[in-house]
């Protein structure tokens, strides 16, 4: 757990800062020339490198994910701090004395790193709750048709596990098996409501119950309160985004999955372990 404390030493100059971010992974470590392979290196002023073999000269940022930043390396660790405080970027800015195009190309980023880091195939097991769901536009669509203008996201929940959530082209059957059969383990129990997009699971290895919602809303553990909860969750919280861009909303709802994932761990942990992973995937090209 990273506290203010912990983060003041860390932030105290930007030396500190720089080891911290490169001991995470969140800058390169350069032994050898990045244009020749010579390993005779020196640094030459701060924050620049030398190759003594090709006479070629780079900054510490080249090939990170910071490489387009100027952003000092304390604030940047500040700013992933406000981000895991769940601070608005307008917020954020005034915190920080960025602008506020600064600090929304960070969000962004640490958005990016969220929705990119891979899962786990078929890494869901146990007991399964699905559903789907609408977000955005303001009518109350039916199910499926009538829908128009709303986003929507298909969910799979591991009770006592991880939410999984996913925009998708639309809730048919085949949509949301082959999310089902990417995500979670054959043999699981699945619960679900009587949508008819749900038929199908059984002969794909699943087993399945359904839960009536007209009849009961819960009957012994046929229930899918789990990703109902989780739902709730994200529709109270994107009130607050209002409006959100259409092709900004997946960022947003995999911001969501993953602050609910992690909501009983450290985030700021969390957030800086996917940046590094991020990093490892986008930078090695
Ligand atoms: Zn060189």
């Amino acid at each position: 757990m990273v506290t203010l404390i912990d983060l003041g030493r860390y932030t105290q100059d930007e030396e500190s800062a720089e080891t911290y971010l490169r001991d995470h992974g969140l800058l390169k470590s350069y032994s050898q020339c990045p244009y020749c392979g010579c390993t005779h290196l020196g640094h030459i002023r701060r924050q620049r490198l030398k190759c003594y073999g090709c006479r070629r000269e780079w900054g510490i940022r080249k090939g990170s994910i910071f490489e387009r930043s100027q952003v000092p390396f304390s604030t940047l660790l500040l700013a992933v701090k406000l981000f895991e405080l769940d601070m608005s970027t307008r917020e954020a800015a005034r915190q920080l004395g960025l602008a506020y195009n600064t600090v929304y190309r960070l969000h962004h980023l640490f958005r990016t790193a969220i929705l990119s880091i891979a899962e786990d195939a078929a890494s869901l097991k146990g007991e399964i709750e699905l559903d789907e769901s609408y977000f955005g536009g303001r009518r109350k669509g039916k199910r499926g048709r009538g829908a128009a203008g709303k986003v929507p996201v298909f969910g799979i929940l591991e009770r006592g596990g991880k939410v999984r959530v996913e925009v998708v082209q639309n809730v048919k059957g085949e949509t949301l098996l082959e999310l089902t059969i990417k995500k979670v383990k054959r043999g699981s129990l699945v619960y679900t409501d009587r949508f008819q997009s749900y038929n199908g699971l059984v002969s794909y290895g699943f087993r399945h119950k359904r839960i009536d919602h007209s009849k009961r809303f819960a009957n012994g553990k046929v229930y899918i309160n789990g990703i109902e909860g989780f739902w709730s969750f994200a529709k109270q919280r994107l009130i607050k985004y209002h409006g959100v861009d259409p092709a900004r909303f997946p960022f947003y709802l995999k911001e969501l999955e993953f602050r609910y994932n992690y909501r009983d761990m450290d985030l700021f942990d969390q957030l800086i372990e996917t940046l590094g992973e991020y990093a490892r995937v986008a930078v090695t090209e």
